[in-house]
């Protein structure tokens, strides 16, 4: 643990990077949330580097989620259904 873990429990309470969507079975991206509102694909595949796609808000990331569905990759509805529903 680093030292901000002794700055407190609001530290903890606002993760910089909050999970939305994890890699398994139903899904073969992982996405991460940030206070400052982007999201992150994290180790994306449509990269050739293999690194993180960043969007700036949620519907840019929806928009990636979908070329991610019509590249044949598995993202679960229910993560697409919350992205647009904000
Ligand atoms: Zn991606």
């Amino acid at each position: 643990m680093s030292s901000r873990a002794a700055m407190g429990e609001r530290v903890l309470e606002r993760a910089e990077h909050s999970i939305l969507l994890e890699l398994g079975p139903d899904s073969d991206v992982a996405v991460r949330d940030s206070d400052s509102g982007a999201l992150r694909c994290v180790g994306c595949s449509l990269r050739f580097d293999g690194g993180d796609f960043v969007a700036e808000g949620r519907r840019e990331m929806l928009r990636h989620l979908l070329r991610h569905e019509e590249e044949g990759e598995q993202v679960p509805r229910s993560a697409l259904d919350e992205l647009s529903s904000t």
